[in-house]
């Protein structure tokens, strides 16, 4: 369907200035077609477009709007923080009050550095890693994000264990050398990887819950299997949660698991909707950072007053009111309401969800676990789903590769609304022969 005329021509005068458009690739529609609307406003759980459409919006900015959008305290925050300034290049008090929130949230947190964004947050944690053990190999795993870093994007090649092979135009060969890609949900891969090389191993990072290609929920001994391996190798293990982090409880997927990382990333949510990055550990691996050590971070607006007060404000709402509790009870609504529709659906469908996080399985069979497992065939059926029901006013993320987010300004009858519409779009594959 077509976005609006103004969101049209928008797009058409973006695209003359904005490489494809936009600021971020998936805005632009690729996976799924057609042309993007722009949003003008956005309260609650809603986003309203240049053509003046609302829609009930259930990606939430990616992951940061867990309060929804535009939550009245959090702009409250803002504007009284940017009435005082808003960036001073010299230490704040909510910069304080931020690290002692974060730090004591976390399992196992000493310090934290805040930065501007969750790549800076990964890239720095990386750096910091290396730093510390003195080694250079980072083992990723496969179909976990971690931004944009050069290291980072790296995808799989063939085999069980194999070098990476930069996933984009402009990674060197030789930084991909440094990068050992491994699936997830296997163990015994890990484990020969580190008998072969573990002690040229300075970290492993993952997302403890794979958010960002479908929601790959890992069992929790593969976990474990990571901390006792990094620890037995002297290597770091580091928690990618700027998904999970705050958003899957207070501890994030670490309290959630009982397993703490030597270092964790956080961004999204930590900062109420405004730039922020972080990453944090231990006080021994964290003061090897400048000024104190030799490992190099910086940054003219980390730390920035005006995210701070977002970020701040988000945190002290978030255990005020429990929202957790509130989030999982709307996550559990939406699995009550979909359960009767996917179940008749002409297709094989399935929720996964973590909480607040869910995903729509379009497979037979119980949810991958692993990016090699998802099949390639449900991109095509989501792009059927997701115009479907942003014909009804409903946002959903542009790929089949993303997951959906719930916020506590999602109602009842919100979820409900998605889980009826989901049911109409799956029955109407069928009919029209999607499937
Ligand atoms: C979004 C994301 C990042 C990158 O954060 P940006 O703020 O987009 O740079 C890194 N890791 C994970 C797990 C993410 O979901």
């Amino acid at each position: 369907m077509d976005s609006g005329e103004r969101s049209a021509a928008l797009f058409e005068r973006a695209r003359r200035v904005i490489p494809g458009g936009v600021n971020s690739p998936v805005r632009a529609f690729g996976a799924v077609g057609g042309t993007p609307f722009f949003v003008a406003a956005a309260r609650g759980a809603e986003v309203e477009s240049v053509d003046g459409r609302v829609y009930l919006d259930f990606v939430g900015s990616w992951g940061p709007l867990i309060l929804g959008h535009a939550h009245p305290e959090v702009v409250a925050a803002v504007r009284e923080a940017v009435g005082r300034g808003s960036t001073f290049g010299a230490p704040c008090q909510g910069e304080v009050e931020m690290a002692e929130a974060v730090v004591a949230a976390y399992p196992g947190l000493e310090q934290v550095r805040f930065v501007s964004s969750g790549t800076e947050a990964v890239m720095s944690a990386i750096r910091l890693a290396r730093g510390f053990t003195g080694r250079d190999l980072v083992v990723k795993f496969a179909g976990c994000y971690h931004g944009h870093a050069d290291h980072l994007l790296v995808a799989a090649g063939s085999g069980l264990v194999t070098l990476g092979n930069p996933s984009s135009a402009g990674v060197p060969e030789a930084f991909a050398a440094l990068t050992r890609v491994l699936p997830l949900d296997d163990e015994a891969a890990v484990e020969e990887l580190f008998a072969r090389e573990g002690e040229r191993v300075a970290a492993v990072i993952l997302e403890p819950i794979p958010a960002n290609n479908g929601l790959l929920v890992q069992r929790p001994e593969f976990l474990a299997t990571l901390r006792r391996l990094t620890r037995e190798a002297g290597a770091l293990l580091i928690f990618d949660e700027v998904i999970s982090g705050f958003r899957v409880g207070r501890g994030g997927a670490a309290a959630l698991y009982g397993i703490t990382p030597d270092l964790a990333t956080f961004g999204k949510i930590v900062g109420g909707g405004l730039p922020v990055g972080a990453f944090g550990g231990r006080r021994e691996i964290l003061e090897r950072l400048a000024p104190l050590g030799d490992v190099y971070q910086a940054g003219t607006l980390s730390g920035n007053p005006v995210a701070m007060a977002a970020g701040l404000a988000t945190l002290r709402i978030l255990e005020r009111d429990d929202v957790w509790a509130t989030l999982e009870q709307r996550g559990a609504e939406l699995e009550r309401a979909l359960a009767p529709r996917l179940a008749a659906a002409p297709i094989p469908a399935s929720l996964v969800r973590v909480g607040s996080l869910f995903w729509l399985s379009l497979q037979a069979g119980a949810p991958p676990r692993t990016a090699a497992r998802i099949e390639p065939r449900a991109a095509g059926i989501y792009a059927a789903l997701f115009h479907a029901l942003l014909a009804e006013g409903i946002a959903m993320a542009p790929s089949a590769y993303e997951v959906g987010f719930l916020s506590a300004a999602h109602r009842t009858a919100d979820v409900e609304r998605l889980a009826a519409a989901l049911g109409r779009a799956l029955a109407r594959l069928l009919r029209e022969g999607g499937a």
